[in-house]
């Protein structure tokens, strides 16, 4: 039986590999180290072109664009140094709140 750490796990890398299928591929996130591979290593991902994209993805569906977030938060907090408190996740998912 997996635990739920492993399954949390699985279920962000299955996240992860799954945005080029929602937004493309031109403002993905770099491997491990979160800048978007489309504006460059000075643009920390979601950039707003990578936002506009999800937000279209997930137009009328603001609870499923937040629970996918927060997958991609929980994969990022494992590729990612630890970051001040909040930091991190404000990032990622709180801009779409
Ligand atoms: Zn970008």
């Amino acid at each position: 039986m997996a635990t739920r750490e492993e399954r949390l796990s699985a279920a962000a890398a299955r996240a992860y590999k799954s945005l080029e299928t929602r937004i493309g591929d031109d403002h993905l996130p770099s491997p491990g180290l979160w800048w978007c591979r489309g504006c460059g290593q000075d643009v920390e991902w979601p950039c707003a072109a990578a936002r506009a994209s999800l937000v279209k993805a997930y137009s009328g569906d603001r609870p499923g664009l937040l629970f996918y977030l927060d997958l991609l938060y929980a994969r990022a907090l494992v590729d990612l140094p630890p970051q001040p408190k909040g930091q991190l996740r404000a990032r990622i998912v709180g801009w779409a709140r």
